[in-house]
């Protein structure tokens, strides 16, 4: 096994279509860069027609090829655990599919959308929300599928604020985003348009000046991107994020709290003081979504919010993001304002128009005699007009009181 980033020419190495091109996607050449544990490597071959593979070489050469446990490689590489039964996970717990008016738009608040332009990501995150369809071909939009798109928001004028989305929108090349930027531009009462992208964290040869040029030209430009550990704090990664700023493009951090990746305090603060030093404003610290076959990954409610505590005060306060569960009720803020306490397997909380949520998050088997959590959630019950993802079907259910 060899690194082979020093085999490659630098001009190949900071070109961002010949990153694509050269993803590693077989247990073979992932031999070029780790060594891969026979679990790892059985979980490539056994995930194939469940969730797509796919890693940048840039990403590739910051995981540490000799440690599994490594929180580069954690996000990347399968691992058994992700065909274990998951009763928790589902699909869509979003309900994002039920929110759809049109294909792949998602409209859940009144005056903003998601509008999911691809399918196609530089890497496949394990954890990923979007894994109902992210890397799914039927999930890609045809010409006639994005016209239906622009008509729906062409015909809802209170929609100001469009996010695109995917799969990873960058993926598309200069030409396809003019295009796209050019028709939601047309629109008079689209007011911001805001790209949620991991590109600067697994690809920042993406954020080139042309691209730059591009969003200037479409101004007001907001961009979320997605670093979860301070691993991901490269150099390259600065100047992509640089190159961004001097087109006047604000730069927000939404990172996910997963387990045994960034789920302690000291982790998270060098993580959030990192971005802020590269001047990406720390957004939301997202809990981790139900998703099926990533229970291994998620964390207790109550270890984010026990971070949240030990980041309060002992940093800059800007540095410090919202921890936020993303229910069907709209995002809900994790802290004691909104979340009543634990009932078993369920964490009762409301949503900012008081509607209650109980999410599904067991205390893993390692946590469960509570010795190592350092925060504690009052008991409570689940109250009967809770709604809730049922446990056995893996579906919104209201009124469940699912014990
Ligand atoms: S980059 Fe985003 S959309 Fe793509 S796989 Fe990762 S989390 Fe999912």
């Amino acid at each position: 096994m060899t690194n082979r980033r020093s085999t490659f020419d630098t001009r190949n190495w900071q070109d961002w279509r010949w990153q694509m091109q050269n993803r590693i996607n077989d247990a073979e050449a992932l031999h070029d860069w780790i060594e891969p544990t026979e679990d790892e490597l059985a979980a490539i071959e056994a995930t194939e027609d469940v969730f797509r593979w796919n890693v940048t070489p840039y990403y590739a050469a910051l995981m540490d090829p000799h440690d599994p446990t490594c929180p580069i490689r954690r996000q990347v590489v399968p691992t058994m655990d992700e065909l274990e039964p998951d009763l928790t996970g589902t699909k869509d717990p979003l309900e994002e599919v039920a929110h759809s008016p049109v294909k792949n738009l998602v409209h859940n608040y009144e005056d903003r959308v998601a509008f999911c332009v691809t399918a196609e990501c530089a890497i496949y995150c394990r954890y990923c929300l979007r894994k109902r369809m992210v890397g799914d071909a039927d999930f890609f939009l045809r010409k006639d599928e994005f016209e239906e798109a622009f008509d729906y928001l062409k015909e809802h004028d209170e929609i100001r604020d469009v996010l695109l989305t995917g799969g990873d929108p960058l993926t598309f090349n200069e030409r396809r985003l003019e295009w796209l930027l050019g028709r939601l531009r047309a629109i008079d009462h689209v007011e911001i348009i805001r790209f949620g992208t991991r590109m600067p964290v697994k690809l920042p040869y993406r954020i080139t000046p042309e691209l730059c040029e591009l969003l200037a030209a479409h101004h007001p430009i907001w961009l979320n991107t997605h670093f979860n550990h301070p691993k991901e704090l490269t150099d390259d990664a600065a100047a992509a994020i640089n190159r961004l700023k001097e087109a006047g493009v604000p730069v927000g951090n939404q990172t996910v709290l997963l387990r045994g990746i960034n789920d302690d305090a000291q982790t998270m603060k060098r993580l959030c003081e990192g971005l802020v030093a590269m001047r990406a404003r720390p957004y939301y610290l997202y809990q981790a979504q139900v998703i099926g076959g990533t229970a291994h990954m998620r964390a207790p409610i109550e270890r984010g919010m026990a971070i949240m505590r030990a980041l309060q005060g002992r940093t800059t306060g800007f540095a410090i993001p919202k921890y936020v569960l993303d229910t069907p009720f709209g995002k809900v803020p994790l802290n004691r304002s909104y979340v009543r306490g634990r009932a078993g397997e369920h964490v009762v909380m409301e949503s900012y128009d008081g509607q209650l949520w109980a999410e599904p998050n067991p205390l893993p088997d390692a946590l469960s005699n509570g010795k190592a959590l350092d925060y504690r959630l009052p008991a409570v019950e689940i109250p009967a007009e809770a709604a809730t993802i049922s446990p056995e079907t893996g579906r919104f259910v209201e009124g469940a009181a699912a014990t």
